[in-house]
């Protein structure tokens, strides 16, 4: 049933009396046509990732034997470092060093079996590429100043020839940025014979000084400088060491492009410096370290930029750990179709960068690059297995697009990133989420409906809010007055009123006396009453018994003023009526909503344990889910449940028909439990402020999605400001937004003139939505496929082949 379900969300304005326009969400199965997003209702991804979380704390785990280890000829080994300082030091596999590649490849046992033995699909064998392949990946860009730390005996290199060895701290620097580029020379000295002046200088050089002897064709002498020095202090220094007649002469660099590079005891100029550590040497970079060298050049906008030049299989080491943690999806299938899209994306993009001279940032902007502090046993365990393995599409490396969860369904990618078609990158449903949460441990509960939470309230009463005759903008009817009032007041175990549909005073004085006869009265007395409501235009028609009902709702928040007026137009509307029982019944909602605890989950129903008894509830089509995270109420068309949960419900005889968890309550806590469904609340202001800082154009007034891609993502937005519409797509509506995804509903919120003054996205998935889904593919291998059924799921008609040939 939960995979089948088609929901629509049908938005329907609910216009009160005031004329102010509501929007609500409905969540229904079959409604008649009315504007929907078609999206499934399927993803919980939070129990989902509790569960994922659980089973890596001693879970079964496919493992492959490592061989013996054996020190490895292409790469640095990871004997004699210290491990990891996260948990995953404390497995076994910590202990564990890398064997030769050559070795490696014979070792396993899947893929040294002949192709065609294997069933479909083939899983191709580990390969080693024709030579290393090497990356140049940006660790820092655009700085005046770059400092690291250099293992000892790490040589520097310009370009050509080695200038020397570092040890320890040191730091590349270049002129500060915009001011005249100046270095700093000692005078020590000025002979007027050759052979003097060459004396002096190799004397001082004895003493550890470099300098120069030149010419001055003025003066007709020989000057000797020690230097150059990069700060004026720095000289003084030197000056202050040598000859009382020594004098500083400063002068302007010959070009920008030239840096120093300080270490501890020493001094190079250059536009370009390789440290080249000794094997097994790492050098480290903001308390990080890096398998590799480092270069360090003054790049064509006259900054520097650090790379970090390292092996293709040593820099997805630290890669993979960042972009799908080992620790939380221990599942080494899912890890491998990782590495190889990490693989695939970085081989893809080489060169990406090639006139900033680096093939790719160590950020999201490429993929996330954390060096040796982020390389985990089982991850390295996944890059080993699947040594240079590729996905290809007709012969060459594929666009590997991957994002955390797609929330069911993956999108096109000519819908979100451009117009351009790519034959992989198609949408399709997202099975790994839905099997996986059919296969962990819990139940899925969906939902056909979805409500505002006080409206629910309403629903339980019996009012069928649902029923296609409603519709709330109508004046409400005599029978309806009766029987709605009736119904609420019996749900709230309060004394029924016998109302007429034109009684807006009656309807006021119920509302209010449901709380106690004179507890508006006590609160406020006519004269309180109308000074706290003497800027409303109406209230001269207001009658002064009735003004202490009237603030008294109004501070309740039961009544809503629209603008200035407070009484509504008559007779009532249907909208306001339901909403304002709605509100009463929120207020009341402890004599009638239950709270107890998950103890047991069957198919179908679930047993619920209150302080004094347990029962058994069966779940009814109409059942409504809440989450309930601090003040924020969420409606939600899935709940997955573990067992264990504090709840809040409402049964009748029929079934369970209400049922609320918490946020970060119960086991299915997560830390990432907010990427299954989330909302996001921003005011117009602030949403303006975001979408004038991508496209100018002016105060937005409102927005509405305009259409919807395969997977029910929001393609395109329209933006109603100032100036005019604009229809932000793609990519950028993420961004604009500052969505998670763009899987959403929207609501809006009015101020009292109609304003919108607040949007509230709900949705589900988490990235672009294009490609692989992370979430998906630890799914897909929970239920036992392997890595090339997985990446074959996501990116249709692809190859997992080996990288062909090495490219410069
Ligand atoms: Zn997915």
């Amino acid at each position: 049933l939960k995979g089948s379900i088609q929901c629509r969300v049908a938005v329907r304005s609910a216009l009160d009396a005031f004329g102010r326009r509501r929007l609500h969400f409905f969540h229904h199965q079959g409604t008649k046509p009315l504007p929907f997003i078609p999206f499934h209702c399927r993803a919980l991804l939070l129990s989902l990732l509790l569960s994922l979380a659980l089973s890596a704390c001693g879970g079964k785990k496919t493992r492959i034997q490592a061989p013996t280890p054996a020190p490895s000829t292409t790469q640095t080994s990871t004997r004699g470092e210290t491990p990891p300082a996260s948990t995953a030091g404390k497995t076994p596999d910590s202990k564990r060093t890398q064997p030769p590649r050559d070795q490696r490849a014979g070792n396993l046992p899947p893929a040294a079996r002949p192709r065609d033995q294997l069933p479909y699909p083939a899983i191709p064998p580990a390969a080693r590429p024709g030579g290393p392949i090497f990356l140049r990946v940006a660790l820092d860009v655009d700085q005046a100043a770059v400092a690291f730390n250099a293992p000892a005996e790490t040589e520097l290199w310009d370009q050509e020839k080695r200038l020397g060895s570092i040890t320890g701290q040191a730091e590349v620097l270049i002129p500060v940025m915009g001011a005249v580029p100046e270095k700093f020379w000692v005078q020590v000295a000025a002979p007027d014979t050759e052979d003097e002046a060459d004396s002096v200088l190799s004397d001082f050089r004895r003493k550890g000084y470099s300098g120069l002897s030149r010419w001055n064709e003025r003066l007709q002498r020989y000057q000797i400088r020690l230097g150059p020095y990069q700060s004026r202090s720095r000289a003084e220094q030197v000056r202050s060491q040598t000859t009382p007649d020594a004098f500083i002469v400063s002068e302007s660099m010959e070009t920008s492009s030239t840096a120093s590079l300080q270490s501890e005891s020493d001094q190079w100029y250059g536009a370009r410096f390789q440290l080249r550590p000794a094997e097994g040497r790492l050098l480290r970079f903001k308390g990080r370290s890096y398998r590799g060298w480092f270069e360090v050049f003054v790049n064509r906008k006259g900054s520097l930029t650090l790379v970090n030049v390292v092996e293709l299989e040593d820099y997805l080491r630290g890669v993979v750990p960042n972009e799908l943690s080992p620790y939380l999806f221990p599942q080494v299938e899912a890890l491998k179709a990782q590495a190889i899209a990490a693989r695939t994306y970085a081989l893809r993009n080489r060169g990406q960068f090639g006139a900033d001279g680096f093939d790719l940032f160590s950020t999201i902007r490429s993929q996330v690059y954390g060096g040796r502090e982020s390389e985990r046993p089982l991850s390295d365990e996944a890059i080993q297995l699947t040594q240079g393995l590729i996905a290809t599409y007709q012969g060459q490396p594929i666009e590997a697009l991957y994002s955390a969860t797609c929330g069911g369904h993956t999108e096109d990618s000519s819908n979100v990133f451009s117009s351009r078609e790519v034959p992989y990158l198609k949408g399709v449903p997202c099975m790994g989420e839905q099997l996986a949460e059919e296969g962990g441990e819990g139940l899925t509960i969906p939902a056909e409906l979805t409500v505002d939470f006080s409206l629910g309230l309403v629903s339980l009463s019996g009012i069928d809010l649902f029923a296609e005759e409603i519709e709330y903008s109508r004046r409400i009817s005599a029978a309806e007055m009766q029987s709605w009032t009736r119904r609420s007041a019996m749900l709230a175990g309060l004394s029924a009123p016998a109302l007429s549909s034109t009684d807006v005073e009656g309807f006021f004085l119920w509302l209010s006396r449901t709380a106690g006869a004179s507890e508006a009265e006590a609160r406020y007395t006519p004269r309180d009453a109308s000074l706290a409501l003497k800027d409303f235009e109406d209230l001269d028609l207001l009658d002064l018994r009735l003004r202490p009902h009237v603030a008294w709702l109004l501070e309740k928040g039961i009544l809503q003023a629209e603008g200035k007026r407070l009484i509504p137009v008559l007779p009532l509307r249907r909208g306001y009526v339901l909403q304002a029982l709605g509100r009463m019944l929120q207020l009341y909602q402890q004599h009638f909503v239950r709270q107890g605890r998950i103890t047991k989950l069957a198919d179908g129903s679930v047993q619920i344990a209150e302080s004094q008894n347990a029962g058994s509830y069966s779940f009814l089509p109409s059942l409504l889910l809440y989450r309930r995270d601090g003040r924020s109420l969420s409606p939600l068309s899935s709940l997955r449940l573990q067992g264990g949960e504090p709840v809040w419900f409402f049964a009748d005889d029929q079934g369970l028909k209400l049922l609320m968890v918490e946020n970060g309550k119960g086991p299915a806590a997560g830390a990432l439990a907010p990427s299954a469904t989330w909302e996001y609340r921003i005011s117009r202001a602030d949403l303006s402020k975001r979408i004038n800082s991508l496209l100018p154009v002016g105060p937005v007034r409102d927005i509405e999605p305009v259409s919807y891609g395969v997977s029910g993502r929001v393609l395109k937005l329209r933006v109603a400001s100032s100036r005019g519409e604009t229809v932000l797509s793609g990519a950028r509506l993420r961004t604009a937004l500052g969505l998670r995804d763009t899987l959403f509903t929207l609501e809006r919120s009015l101020n009292d003139d109609g304003v919108v003054e607040r949007f509230i996205f709900r949705g589900r998935g988490w990235g672009h939505g294009v490609g692989l889904c992370q979430i998906g593919s630890v799914g897909l291998a929970r239920q036992g496929k392997n890595f090339v059924e997985i990446l074959k799921s996501y990116y249709s008609g692809i190859e997992i082949e080996p990288i062909a040939v090495e490219g410069k």
